[in-house]
């Protein structure tokens, strides 16, 4: 039996790709070990979002270098893409190179590697294919990944994604529903619709379903309890998405909508292809909902010629919308994007002090919006035990964490939707007490 291990890297598409990946590989006869140690190949699934990522996939093929005998190592993803050959002369114990757009091909590729191949690579991105596979290897038993679009046909300044994910392809709405409804036998009960930009989906088939439709079809499939997507794109955001929201309890209300500046002149910069007031009108959407939407977003600071102006625009943007949470990064120069060449770059101390300032006003807003649940029944769906707590841990359908306590000896309630009182609130999660 030939054993593989495999590590990723990265955003929860590249989790989703990995699971696909695992699936792809049992199918092929491999079984999955848990040490790179054990395993005869080994494989990397990897991130070029921003530098730091990139860098991380040379430091473990480095730990290779001299006791990788006996191993095949395999680069895939966005590195993979981004890199290509030049993989095999920085690290030359490497055999196979794979960005996401080619894991169509996997199967053929393995053979190859298996032949003895020793420079195997699968790099094109001139497809209209998506990785469609009955195999994918789900983790959690309760909360299943459908990918619904890939790549991104947007080109935002900063951004790799277009150049390592290549042009935007939807899956048909058939084969979406087709996965939701086998799922839901299976089982699982949360659905998590993904893409670079979920909301951009449009049906290839003649059924010609938008992501509202989709999305509203898909909180009706029997079984299914919630449905998040991630992430979507201020510029398709349309008022029809909130309205489904606050038509079917089923769907989520959370919505991850990165903003990246709070400048107009910033974003015409990053091409973003929308303006600070634009944002800010689908955020008066949501708050306007009948339901209670949680808003997440990311944020870029110290952007090429991002003055402290800008800088400020941002902070009383974050004012403006008291997010639930936000992801924020120090901008990072990336090969290939138009930003690269951009004059007046920001200092790495400047950036730093800002992503300082930012997130400290960011853990302000959440301390005071999350202290506002304090007395509220929610319900959550239980992720598992924390033994070193003593407390379970749920997901509110708002996607805040919400630990919590039941007293006495109880079953296994993973995967359960319990209620609980929030007693207590923290700037990053919520804790409480079950009440039923
Ligand atoms: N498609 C999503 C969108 O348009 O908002 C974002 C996908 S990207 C994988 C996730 C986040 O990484 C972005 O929202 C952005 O904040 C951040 N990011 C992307 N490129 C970056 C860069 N060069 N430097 C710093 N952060 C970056
Ligand atoms: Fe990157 Fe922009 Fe595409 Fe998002 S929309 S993946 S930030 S290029």
């Amino acid at each position: 039996m030939k054993t593989f291990y495999i590590e990723t890297f990265g955003c929860q598409m590249n989790v989703h790709d990995s699971e696909k990946v695992i699936g792809t590989l049992t199918g092929q006869g491999y079984r999955q070990v848990t040490t790179p140690e054990q395993a005869e190949l080994v494989l990397y699934n990897t991130c070029s979002i921003r530098d730091k990522a990139e860098q991380k996939v040379f430091s473990r093929l480095q730990q290779f270098k001299k006791d990788g005998r006996g191993k095949r190592f395999a680069v895939l993803g966005c590195v993979a893409q981004q890199e290509g050959h030049r993989i095999f002369e920085k690290a030359p114990h490497v055999s196979m190179v794979c960005g996401s757009a080619s894991y169509n091909k996997l199967p053929e590729l393995l053979v190859q590697l298996e032949a003895g191949g020793r420079r195997v690579t699968g790099l094109s991105l001139d497809t209209e294919d998506t990785f469609e596979t009955p195999f994918a290897r789900r983790d959690n038993p309760h909360r299943a990944y459908i990918t619904i679009i890939e790549g991104c046909d947007k080109s935002c300044a900063y951004c790799v994604v277009p150049f390592t994910r290549g042009p935007e392809r939807s899956r048909t709405s058939e084969s979406v529903m087709g996965e939701a409804r086998d799922l839901a036998q299976r089982g699982y009960t949360e659905i998590q619709l993904l893409g670079q930009n979920v909301n951009s989906y449009r049906d290839p088939s003649a059924t010609g379903w938008g992501f509202a439709t989709l999305l509203r079809n898909i909180g009706a499939v029997e079984g299914i309890r919630r449905v998040r997507f991630t992430t979507s794109h201020p510029r398709d955001f349309v008022r029809e998405i909130v309205d489904a929201i606050d038509e079917n309890t089923a769907l989520c209300n959370h919505v991850h909508l990165p903003v990246q500046s709070g400048s107009t002149r910033v974003l015409e910069a990053m091409q973003r292809l929308y303006t600070r007031e634009e944002y800010m009108r689908r955020i008066e959407w949501m708050k306007s909902a009948r339901r209670a939407i949680a808003i997440s977003t990311d944020i870029i600071v110290g952007f090429p010629g991002e003055t402290e102006e800008d800088f400020e625009a941002t902070l009383a943007l974050v004012d403006e919308v008291e997010y639930d949470s936000i992801f924020s990064f120090k901008y990072s120069r990336r090969p290939n994007t138009p930003a690269l060449d951009l004059g007046d770059q920001i200092p790495e101390e400047e950036k730093g002090r800002r992503l300082a300032i930012l997130q400290e006003k960011q853990r302000a807003i959440q301390i005071r919006r999350n202290a506002g649940y304090v007395g509220v029944v929610e319900e959550c769906l239980v992720e598992g035990f924390n033994n070193a707590t003593g407390q379970w841990i749920g997901r509110t359908s708002q996607n805040k964490t919400l630990n919590f306590l039941r007293a006495g000896e109880c079953e296994d309630l993973a995967g359960r939707y319990v209620n609980v009182r929030v007693t207590r609130a923290g700037p990053n999660s919520l804790a409480g007490e079950w009440v039923n």
